[in-house]
């Protein structure tokens, strides 16, 4: 039996956003099946975080682990670099063909936050090859691109890293997030801020990046179509290169298989990450028109100039593609379909609670708002003593369950996350 030395991890091991003096408990989790975390006592958790946006199809999947397993017996991994191999290239053709047109030329990479600095270099290197210098971002307040220096440049510059690392930071463009909500009717002030920088600094500009439809770990934001279909409008006036980052959205999220598809738009360059692999292991790609990748590779450099040490890794291709055709052969649609009908009837109602500032729900998201920020460990002892895995940040009690949880067990996850209202 595995075991857990808590005493060695709280004295040694850095956690996400932890402190290593006072850090907050982490539970030891030793198996995981189906929607279910199980812990070194035997208690099991109904997960309701997908582990982070990346489960898809649930834990321990037997397609998934034969996936792994096949592959492992032929090799785990071989550089990139001069060679090409069988994983890669069914992944690939996958990605080509399920991504919005005119998207084609598919990067590998290792995490969400590389992808995501590739799609920015492949932006820079773009206006390179092209003779013009132009070496800013144009992106909206409230987003979250990930950790590395260049995607942190990119994320909000109130709630994130900016102030503590100001200096190294490229100074990049903000606009005010979109006010108009994805059920609201549609204003098309909304797009006022991106006229007036795009007016003023259009010449400066390489790229606009965001997050379509769902602002994530900026806040928990669903926006308009319409807001989105507009700023694909305005890179068009000013030919800009539009980089869309549907790390957190991907594979269904939302309701559409890319959030893009929400506003009938394609992006000139798209960011998958997380549930890339159904949540087996990290597998990034990013993926660009034809145009842009000619362009960049006609440039005086010749070639994109990026090449990770594991990219293209053959196991976690072989698992993400296994992931993409188990969700595309899956009645995904009507899945998604079914939980955000639960969430909407199990949440919404909780929006008459003083505390709660707001409740909504898109796709298999669910996000109670509350006034003020919460206690997450406090928190966090209440949802596993009622049994659901449940982590909330700032003002944020939110959850993406794995598609294959099952009506009973989401109403325990929404019963919990009443429970903590009332706390
Ligand atoms: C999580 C996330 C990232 C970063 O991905 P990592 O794999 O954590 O590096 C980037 N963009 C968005 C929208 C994300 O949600």
């Amino acid at each position: 039996m595995d075991s857990c030395d808590i005493a060695f991890d709280t004295k040694h091991i850095w956690h996400p956003y932890t402190s290593m003096s006072h850090p907050i408990p982490a539970y030891p989790i030793v198996a995981a099946e189906g929607a279910e975390l199980i812990m070194e006592d035997g208690k099991r958790l109904i997960d309701g975080m997908s582990s982070w946006w990346s489960t898809l199809h649930g834990y321990n999947h037997p397609v998934l682990n034969q996936a792994v397993i096949e592959q492992l017996g032929k090799m785990s991994h071989v550089m990139f670099g001069g060679i090409t191999h069988p994983p890669a290239i069914a992944l690939c053709k996958q990605l080509v063909e399920i991504t919005p047109e005119p998207l084609e030329c598919v990067f590998l990479a290792d995490s969400g936050s590389v992808a995501v600095e590739v799609s920015l270099k492949m932006a820079l290197q773009y206006w390179q090859a092209r003779g013009e210098k132009r070496q800013r971002i144009l992106t909206l307040r409230h987003g979250y691109h990930g950790d590395t220096f260049g995607a942190m440049a990119v994320c909000d510059p109130d709630n994130s890293m900016h102030g503590l690392y100001k200096g190294y930071l490229p100074p990049h463009i903000f606009v005010d997030a979109p006010q108009c909500a994805f059920h609201d009717e549609w204003n098309e002030s909304d797009l006022q801020p991106h006229k007036q920088q795009l007016a003023k600094n259009h010449r400066d500009i390489a790229a606009i990046i965001l997050e379509p439809i769902v602002q994530g770990a900026g806040g928990m934001r669903f926006y308009h179509p319409n807001y989105l279909k507009g700023v694909r409008e305005l890179c068009d006036h000013y030919g800009l290169l539009l980089i869309a980052d549907e790390i957190a959205t991907g594979f269904g999220r939302t309701g559409k298989l890319f959030a893009c598809q929400h506003a009938g738009i394609s992006p000139d360059i798209m960011c998958l990450g997380k549930g890339l692999t159904g949540g087996y292991m990290t597998l990034s790609a990013t993926i660009a028109t034809r145009h842009v990748a000619e362009t960049i590779s006609n440039g005086e450099a010749g070639c994109f100039m990026h090449g990770p040490t594991f990219m293209g890794n053959p196991l976690a291709c072989a698992v993400a593609n296994a992931s993409v055709k188990l969700l595309l052969e899956s009645p995904w649609q009507k899945t998604v379909e079914k939980i955000e009908e639960q969430l909407k009837t199990e949440l919404l109602p909780l929006a008459h609670y003083p505390s709660v500032h707001d409740v909504r729900v898109l796709g298999t998201i669910g996000v109670i708002e509350m006034k003020h920020p919460v206690n997450t460990a406090e928190l966090q002892k209440i949802f596993v003593a009622e049994g659901v895995w449940v982590r909330p940040f700032g003002k944020l009690i939110y959850v993406m369950p794995p598609y294959i949880i099952k009506p009973d067990q989401l109403s325990k996850i929404t019963q919990a996350m009443e429970k903590v209202l009332t706390a």
